[in-house]
């Protein structure tokens, strides 16, 4: 029997990614994913030209997106697939998200201004081929102007809690991020839920909201979890009922350490997100 080959989580140059939408799919293709889901920062600019490609080379794109949220203090991301990106509550969303982004980053520039860097602003944006800005492109200015030496050592020095380049704020509501998900028929996991090194408490607290507002999954299998994550958020999935999801999280070839469609499978146990989907 035909097992497909899934990657729930990926990006293109419509937010942070380096890949266009059609590299994306094609690369995709290369590395044996059946099912790729494009899951850009806060815009679905980029399903309309992954769409086309995938007709052209014979995958199954499924439409995504992940949303920034803020909970209790703490950024999360929630990943919407095979949402209707048409619908008008979600898309008013989204576009709220996007003017909090735009302001972020002449803010982060003025605070990196500050700092004695000038210009990132327009440099940021010289990395920039979509609608939106985020830290990944000031990341890659800071790193081309030789304020740090690669793209992890730049965001501790400038871009995480308390440092010079970053800028406090609200993203999204758990509560209105799966609404908006819901809204478009999408189906809502948290991303990468290992990442946000929350206490057991704190992380029971998050899942637990989540599945109130009508969460459907949490993404087991990620490109930022170790094995150890992957067994652990297992447990959580099976323990909340929710079903399981496997992304890589890819954003191009500079990260050659990550690849499409390399996620080991699903621990035993879970029920898979795509269990459900239609042929
Ligand atoms: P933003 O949504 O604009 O705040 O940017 C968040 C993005 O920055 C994430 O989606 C990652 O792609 C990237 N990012 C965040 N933290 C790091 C880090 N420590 N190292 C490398 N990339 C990071
Ligand atoms: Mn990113
Ligand atoms: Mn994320
Ligand atoms: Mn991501």
């Amino acid at each position: 029997m035909f097992t497909p080959h899934y990657d729930l989580h990926s990006h293109s140059t419509a937010s942070d990614g380096t890949l266009s939408p059609t590299e994306l799919v094609q690369r995709a293709r290369a590395q044996g994913v059946d099912v790729l889901a494009l899951t850009d920062h806060d815009t679905t600019a980029g399903l309309a030209e992954a769409t086309l490609a995938a007709q052209e080379v014979g995958l199954r794109l499924v439409p995504g997106v992940e949303i920034s949220v803020t909970w209790n203090g703490v950024t999360v991301h929630i990943v919407g697939l095979n949402i209707d990106s048409r619908n008008e509550v979600f898309q008013a969303g989204l576009a709220g998200l996007r003017e909090f982004r735009a302001w972020r980053s002449e803010e982060i520039a003025r605070r990196l201004a500050k700092a004695g860097i000038e210009g990132a602003l327009e440099g940021a944006r010289v990395f920039s081929k979509g609608q939106i800005l985020s830290r990944t492109h000031f990341a890659r200015f800071l790193v081309q102007q030789g304020h740090a030496k690669d793209m992890r050592k730049v965001f501790g020095k400038f871009l995480t809690h308390n440092r010079p380049g970053y800028v406090p704020g609200e993203w999204a509501s758990l509560a209105d991020a799966v609404a908006w998900i819901r809204a478009a028929s999408g189906q809502a996991v948290i991303a990468h839920p290992a990442r946000y090194k929350l206490s057991a408490t704190r992380l029971r607290m998050l899942i637990a909201e989540f599945k109130d507002c009508g969460g459907a999954g949490l993404e087991v299998v990620s490109g930022s979890h170790s094995a150890g994550d992957a067994q652990g958020m297992a447990q959580y999935a099976m323990r909340f009922e929710l079903a399981a999801s496997s992304g890589s999280d890819y954003h191009g070839p500079e990260q050659p350490w990550l690849e499409l469609g390399q996620s080991p499978p699903l621990p035993a146990g879970c029920r898979a997100i795509w269990e459900d989907w239609a042929a």
